[in-house]
């Protein structure tokens, strides 16, 4: 258990973001920020997106008390968020900030810059197939597999749909993470926006893999689709495996909590069922430190 972990109701608890960026306008190319630019509206994506300091991290997390920060790394999009920038940002913050890798799969000498990224003190793994172009049954992804498991870095995919225009749907549905996870048991996975929108799958993958989580980040601007996924989670009785994320700069840890406490608004005045106030305390407080215990402390 962590340190500096609260004890409330003879519970720890922990408010942890476990899905949150850095980077700068260098490391991503103009294809990139033109695909966000059109997911946003059109014209140039506003400035808080692409230009995302330490510093400005660090400001928004005030809201939680520990969070995990990557980058984005892809040959094929040309994202090169070094894994150096994200280890020395989270060195000097060591306290509160918990740095993960991100490694291309298509790269031939990834299983050594993920190597030396654990060298370097960072503790996970961020894989995004629809952004990487890698199928996650793939023998190059399996090698980072093998790698990741052996370090005993958790491993939190982007896996569902993103903006850009290229990036292939076919490699993005959750399910195909149950290979992994049955050749990985020890492996513990994280499945960034619920596998939006696949959200029944990743409810059923993760109900029936134990080491296998979801985070509800960049999700609760779409309210509708928030309620029901926590709704089914709650029917599938896999609630514990929802962690708490944001995806910062794309929206605030503050926001998201605000988001997760106010879920049932749009239901007020009706007989739907409510999403229940242990559900929305576990992901806030306690789930994320029950599925991450293994690196808080290290
Ligand atoms: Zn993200």
């Amino acid at each position: 258990m962590p340190d500096n972990c609260i004890r409330r109701k003879g519970t720890f608890t922990l408010r942890i973001d476990v899905h949150s960026h850095v980077w700068l306008r260098e490391h991503l190319s103009s294809a990139f920020i033109r695909d966000m630019g059109r997911a946003y509206g059109g014209g140039l994506p506003p400035e808080r997106l692409v230009h995302v300091p330490p510093e400005a991290h660090l400001r928004a997390m005030e809201a939680v008390e520990r969070c995990v920060v990557f980058g984005l790394r892809s040959r094929r999009l040309g994202l090169a968020v070094p894994n150096s920038f994200v280890a020395e940002y989270a060195a000097a913050h060591s306290d509160r900030v918990v740095g993960f890798a991100c490694v291309d799969p298509n790269e031939e000498d990834a299983p050594g810059q993920l190597d030396e990224a654990v060298a370097m003190g960072l503790r996970g793994l961020k894989l995004a197939p629809i952004y990487q172009y890698f199928h996650p049954h793939a023998p190059e992804a399996g090698r980072i597999y093998r790698r990741a498991a052996a370090h005993g870095l958790p491993v939190l995919w982007h896996q569902g749909t993103t903006f850009t225009e290229t990036g292939p749907l076919e490699v993005a549905n959750p399910l195909l993470l149950e290979r992994v996870a049955l050749e990985f048991p020890e492996l513990t996975q994280i499945i960034a926006h619920l596998g939006h929108p696949w959200h029944a799958e990743t409810i059923v993958l993760i109900r029936k893999h134990p080491r296998l989580f979801a985070d509800i980040s960049a999700l609760h601007y779409r309210p509708w689709q928030f309620y029901n996924m926590l709704v089914l989670a709650q029917e599938y009785g896999v609630v514990d495996r929802l962690l708490l994320g944001s995806d910062f700069p794309f929206t605030t840890p503050a926001d998201t909590i605000a988001a997760l406490v106010h879920v049932n608004d749009l239901i007020e005045g009706t007989a739907l069922p409510r999403v229940r106030p242990d559900t929305v305390a576990g992901i806030i407080e306690r789930n994320a430190a029950a599925a991450l215990a293994d690196i808080l402390g290290r």
